[in-house]
């Protein structure tokens, strides 16, 4: 049997899967990308907040009209069960809202434009390795065909099978938190220009909820938790929430979504022979806020430039393929550690705790400060600030030893 070739396969058409495709197809190499599903972005399962310099860092600041749903993100407002808030906010607009199902089918079109084959209906069921190559197995929709490519990335998103299947670990199964959103309309009181967040044990343990305003009445209404189901909790946040509640009873729900986050920041390994994973398959996610497609796709780029260099140099080792992660890892390790012990801490926070924090923060030059070095993705910044306030240091000292002792 004849078996068909390539030098790259991508599994998984999200956003790291198509922009790693689209990096080592620029440079002139034959790539396939496979995905399960009929079509990409087939469910728009995602919030869509990306922040505006992420996007410039992914050469990705032309976005269609129809893909950016508010471009006019300036903060965040963080409440606390008890109706204690804090704002965070530059001047200039800072995220846009984006939808995600049309976002992945403009990165699929990039993809394709660049001359990635695109084989849409395909799970990819077993890698094995041979030689200097790899066979991968399709599943039963694409009549178990099978495909030889020199190396592979593995973009399958949260839940990945395939990492196991060459050795690789996957995310920590017990740091998946659960989603619940619906898009929702006819809100009152909500302000297209922040994102609301809402920090407490008591309706979404674990995580927090969310409003994340599409225009001055329509949004993305949603919660993740360790607990389950989800869709309970919303539905209680939506109910019974001191102040959401009040912005949220009578607005009416026009689309429901359920997913998941893994929130174990990165596995330890993102490399073997002939493989590299990328996006949340590798848990290159915030842990602070479940945001994953500009930091799986800063990932995505670089790996595949280095697979772009393997193919070149016909190198498909592990000691090649190392320069995979020290590229990745110089740019987000450090942020994406901090986020995992300040995810970890929010945890344990009494939501006595939380009002007491943000009633702190609200003290006008640390407000200042805070909305000065805020960012969404270089979140250290803001955790620097935050330790070098001597006002905090009781707090931190108190709530440190819990932390530990947890
Ligand atoms: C409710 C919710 C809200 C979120 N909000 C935000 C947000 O506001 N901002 C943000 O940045 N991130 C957000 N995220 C996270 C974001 O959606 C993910 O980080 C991002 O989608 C990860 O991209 P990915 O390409 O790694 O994986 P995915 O987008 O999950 O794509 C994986 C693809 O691989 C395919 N696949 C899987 N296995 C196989 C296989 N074996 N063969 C073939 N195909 C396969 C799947 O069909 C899928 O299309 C949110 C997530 C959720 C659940």
């Amino acid at each position: 049997m004849n078996i068909p070739k390539t030098d790259l396969a991508v599994v998984g058409g999200g956003p790291a899967g198509l922009l790693s495709a689209r990096k080592a197809a620029e440079e002139g190499n034959s790539v396939l990308l496979f995905d399960s599903k009929e079509k990409i972005g087939f469910h728009e399962h995602c919030a869509g907040l990306l922040s505006i310099q992420g996007l410039q860092d992914l050469d990705l600041t032309n976005l269609p009209s129809d893909v950016i749903q508010n471009d006019s993100i300036k903060g965040a407002t963080i409440y606390s069960s008890s109706g204690k808030s804090f704002t965070v906010e530059k001047k200039q607009p800072t995220a846009y809202v984006v939808n995600r199902a049309k976002f992945d089918q403009y990165l699929y079109n990039l993809a394709t434009d660049s001359s990635v084959d695109v084989q849409l209906s395909s799970r990819v069921v077993g890698l094995e390795r041979n030689n200097n190559s790899l066979n991968l197995k399709l599943g039963k929709n694409s009549g178990y065909k099978q495909i030889v490519s020199s190396i592979a990335i593995l973009a399958e998103g949260r839940f990945p099978k395939l990492n196991q299947q060459v050795g690789l670990p996957s995310p920590k199964r017990d740091r998946i938190v659960f989603t619940s959103m619906y898009i929702m309309k006819d809100l009152k009181n909500i302000d297209p220009n922040y994102v609301e967040l809402y920090q407490d044990q008591q309706f979404a343990p674990g995580f927090f909820s969310w409003i994340i305003p599409i225009d001055g009445s329509t949004a993305k209404v949603g919660l993740a938790s360790t607990e389950v189901p989800a869709s309970y909790y919303l539905k209680r946040f939506i109910k019974e929430h001191p102040s959401a509640k009040l912005k949220l009873k009578d607005a009416k729900v026009i689309k429901k979504m359920n997913g998941a986050i893994p929130l174990s920041s990165y596995i330890k390994k993102t490399y073997t022979d002939n493989v590299l994973v990328v996006g949340d398959a590798a848990g290159q996610t915030k842990p602070t806020t479940g945001g994953g497609v500009i930091f799986g796709g800063i990932a995505a780029q670089f790996a595949g430039k280095i697979a772009s260099d393997a193919i070149k140099q016909n190198r498909y080792d592990r000691r090649f393929l190392a320069q995979y992660p020290k590229l990745w890892k110089k740019e987000l390790r450090f942020n994406l550690s901090i986020m995992k012990y300040v995810r970890n801490y929010l945890n344990i926070l009494t939501d006595k705790e939380i009002d007491y924090l943000l009633q702190v923060l609200n003290k006008p030059r640390l407000k200042k400060k805070i909305s000065e070095k805020g960012d969404v993705d270089n979140q250290k910044k803001i955790v620097y600030r935050l330790l070098s306030d001597f006002r905090l240091w009781p707090f931190f000292i108190k709530t440190g030893f819990k932390f530990l002792l947890s």
